[in-house]
């Protein structure tokens, strides 16, 4: 929804100014999925609206639903015939978490990811970014989802701080109290390591958590997964997160996929544990690790009793950390599964 459209039209077509604030409030807050549906405004009023305007950027295409019915996965057609993926999340009874999507596609390619393998198209403009939380409010209507939708993640499709001007838009828009107004606290974006992005976070939206995909802790592990760390190794990404905390005291969450014989041994323990402590601000340092998502034949996960070893070793050297738990993975919606196909 392209908030400036809708308030040239009320404006050419005389309205007063709380009318904007009506329609406002019900395609934000209530999540109407029609102009029809708002009757707080007339009927000529509404199909006027629903003339020249669309609620949505693009055109759900299908959902899926996971058997445990805590993961919904939709594919949305963009107006350019792109798909991108959107999942809804319920991690715990009643809470509903978004995972959005930022580009089509992405372009860093990291060799554990089906996004990364199906190439780079496009950015996402920063409605399409937000239309996508429009979406699952009038899905939650629409289906009579209970429960409150509470946290928004950046950890679906592409690399938002290769998108800044349209993600840090769609963050004004998203923390914007009289449009979605979302609490900073409860939005999280999440990245390969890209510095510039940290520290431009750091400054305009230091309330926002940041999520580090770091997932290897030596260069040669890194490179060879994630190319992004050729152009900005883990030096360069030890720096961001320090300049990161000059600016905001706030606890920053680090991703680590176990990959069996891969990053998971006692030595990669070290080497994790080592980084964590020359970055500094140890105690505002939160591991997640993640299992795995199933996208390539040559990768396996780490077994559960490997990974709860990993954990274990970590807890004992004073790390936080946190096995989180995977939803969705019969869907293809689990991280890194999102190809928009
Ligand atoms: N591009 C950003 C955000 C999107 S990816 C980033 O990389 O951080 C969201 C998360 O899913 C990242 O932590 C990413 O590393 C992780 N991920 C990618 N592929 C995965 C897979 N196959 N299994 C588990 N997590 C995966
Ligand atoms: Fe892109 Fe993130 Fe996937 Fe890497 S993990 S290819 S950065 S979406």
């Amino acid at each position: 929804m392209d908030v400036s459209l809708l308030a040239k039209l009320l404006e050419d077509n005389n309205q007063p100014k709380f009318r904007l604030e009506q329609v406002k409030k019900a395609i934000f807050q209530d999540g109407v999925f029609s102009f029809e549906n708002i009757t707080t405004i007339s009927k000529e009023l509404r199909e006027k609206l629903k003339e020249n305007l669309d609620i949505l950027s693009f055109f759900p295409d299908k959902t899926l639903v996971s058997k445990d019915k805590r993961s919904i996965k939709a594919l949305l057609k963009l107006k350019d015939g792109n798909l991108i993926e959107t999942v809804f999340i319920s991690p715990k009874p009643n809470i509903w978490s978004a995972c959005i999507s930022s580009q089509v596609g992405c372009p860093l390619g990291c060799g554990f990811c089906a996004t990364g393998k199906g190439g780079f198209k496009r950015n996402l403009t920063a409605e399409e970014i937000t239309d996508q939380i429009l979406y699952w409010k009038q899905y939650m209507k629409k289906k009579g989802l209970a429960g409150v939708f509470s946290n928004i993640v950046y950890m679906g499709m592409g690399e938002p701080f290769l998108n800044w001007e349209e993600v840090s838009k769609s963050l004004r828009n998203l923390t914007d109290p009289d449009l979605f107004g979302f609490s900073s606290r409860s939005i999280s974006v999440s990245t390969a390591g890209i510095p510039e992005g940290i520290e431009k976070l750091a400054m305009k939206f230091p309330q926002i958590n940041l999520a580090v995909s770091l997932h290897f802790s030596a260069d040669e592990k890194r490179d060879k997964f994630m190319p992004i760390n050729k152009k900005h190794n883990l030096e360069k990404l030890k720096n961001s997160l320090r300049s990161y905390f000059t600016h905001c005291n706030r606890k920053v969450f680090l991703e680590y996929i176990l990959l069996e014989n891969v990053n998971d041994s006692l030595e990669d323990a070290q080497d994790l544990i080592k980084y964590l402590k020359s970055i500094g601000n140890f105690h505002l340092l939160h591991v997640n690790l993640i299992r795995y998502n199933s996208t390539s034949d040559k990768l396996k996960p780490s077994s559960s009793s490997v990974a709860r070893e990993f954990k274990n070793y970590l807890l004992r050297n004073g790390v936080n950390v946190t096995i989180r738990k995977s939803l969705g993975e019969d869907i293809q919606g689990a991280c890194g599964q999102l190809a928009g196909r």
